[in-house]
């Protein structure tokens, strides 16, 4: 990752269609681990780096506090990824031949100018 939707989302779809990469699902799509909001998928969101300037679902986005960063999908935040998945947070696609595809098995590029405390508290992608 990524940016996280958060229990903020009001399920307006402005976002999904934004996505250069599909990495967003909508609240009835089976593979995402919410029923009541939009989900990004970590193992996907490249943070629209190579896409955009900034992240095109937040510019989409009408909800203060629904889109918001979290940690780089890199491999020194693979715990935090990995027992994410085990509390539901995530649903991490699980490859037939590679397994789940944590970010040793394929990292995702992303805003390395959004700093780690920005990450850590999660604010609101909207306001950088
Ligand atoms: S930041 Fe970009 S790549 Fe990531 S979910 Fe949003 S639109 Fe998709
Ligand atoms: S644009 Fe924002 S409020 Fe609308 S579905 Fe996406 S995250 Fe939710």
């Amino acid at each position: 990752m990524s940016v996280l939707i958060t229990e903020e989302c009001i399920n307006c779809e402005a976002c999904e269609s934004e996505c250069p990469v599909a990495a967003i699902l909508g609240e009835d799509n089976p593979k995402n681990p919410f029923d009541d909001r939009y989900y990004v998928k970590p193992e996907s969101c490249v943070e629209c780096v190579g896409h955009a300037d900034e992240p095109r679902c937040a510019e989409a986005c009408p909800t203060e506090g629904a889109i918001v960063w979290d940690m780089p999908y890199q491999p020194e935040y693979e715990e935090y990824f990995s027992s994410g998945n085990d509390e539901g947070r995530y649903a991490i696609r699980v490859h037939k031949k590679k397994g789940m595809m944590l970010p040793s098995v394929k990292s995702q590029p992303f805003l390395e100018d959004i700093s780690m405390e920005a990450r850590e508290a999660h604010e609101n992608v909207g306001d950088f």
